[in-house]
């Protein structure tokens, strides 16, 4: 089984419609959106709800209101301001911890006198199991405020390879998330592939760089595309040498193109349409089988 990982140093460089287009392009693959934070993916594939699952991951302290003293020692401990006094009741201050600047350290409940304060796990977000038109799809949607996007990444990912094993598909395309933080690393580890989508900007070629130092520092292969490449053709050029001196390969150059927005309002992907961009996309497809692994793991990726 080999796994595609589309990423990009920032957002909106074209990665989740690069994505749609492969997804398109393969045959019957499994589908990751891994772009947990900002999920998009779902707007163009349309995918039907099989199973949802809740995500929980850390903790959130709660205060049980009959067995609290009033004491405020929670107040006192907690270094994020997430413990709220609030007028009295009877009588008595009481007091409440405000889940969203709750980081689940734990110290108030270590140190309630009275042990009134649960530590429940947190939910964070649920992951789902789907049916597209292009194959299955495992996305996910974290909730607000929540964190652990690393973990939930990883959970998707897992869920991924499971159904293509179950299902034998040879290959799964994953929606990366943009940057280079933990949902990144967690979408990037153990891939047969990385392909990063970049934009002739200053901005997109210094997230670039930082992209190509991750992918190097973990040994991944690793790919560039330039979207949009003809607003600045000089600094496509420039992006292209600094990329090939990282050890990335180039496999191609994707126009600017109306039709894009057009096709992602229409929830189409690219290739979808008869839009002049898709030739650049089919290309850098092609160009993607011929992308040699890494030593040891030195198959195709299958197209
Ligand atoms: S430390 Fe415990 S008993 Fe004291 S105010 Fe906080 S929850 Fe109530
Ligand atoms: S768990 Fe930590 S962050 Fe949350 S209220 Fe208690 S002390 Fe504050």
């Amino acid at each position: 089984m080999q796994e595609l990982v589309i990423i990009s140093g920032k957002g909106g460089t074209g990665k989740t419609s690069v994505t749609a287009s492969f997804a398109v392009l393969a045959h019957r693959p499994v589908i990751a959106d891994c772009d947990v934070d900002a999920a998009d993916l779902h707007l163009i594939l349309s995918p039907r709800v099989k199973h949802r699952h809740p995500f929980r991951a850390g903790h959130e302290a709660v205060i049980r209101e009959e067995k609290c003293s009033g004491c405020g020692a929670c107040l006192t401990f907690c270094r994020f301001e997430a413990v709220r006094m609030n007028a009295k009741d009877a009588g008595k201050t009481t007091f409440s911890i405000d889940p969203v600047a709750c980081e689940g350290c734990g110290v108030c409940v270590r140190f309630c006198p009275e042990r009134a304060i649960d530590f429940l796990e947190r939910l964070c977000g649920e992951w789902m199991t789907s049916d597209t038109r292009c194959g299955p799809m495992v996305h996910a949607r974290l909730g607000v405020a929540a964190e652990n996007s690393g973990k939930l990444v990883s959970t998707v990912r897992q869920q991924a390879r499971r159904i293509a094993d179950e299902r034998d598909h040879p290959l799964i395309i994953v929606d990366g998330p943009p940057g280079i933080g933990c949902p990144v690393i967690a979408s990037v580890t153990g891939a047969t592939l990385v392909l990063a989508v970049t934009e002739p900007t200053v901005s997109g070629e210094h997230d670039l760089q930082r992209v190509l130092s991750l992918t190097r520092h973990f040994q991944i292969p690793t790919a560039i595309c330039v979207n949009k490449w003809d607003i600045n053709p000089v600094m496509t050029d420039r992006i292209e040498a600094t990329a090939r001196q990282a050890g990335a390969r180039i496999v191609g150059r994707i126009r600017y193109d109306r039709a894009v927005t057009r096709a992602q309002m229409e929830e189409k992907a690219v290739v979808e349409t008869d839009a002049p961009c898709v030739e650049d996309i089919k290309a850098i497809w092609s160009q993607l089988g011929a992308c040699r692994t890494i030593p040891g793991r030195s198959e195709n990726l299958e197209v």
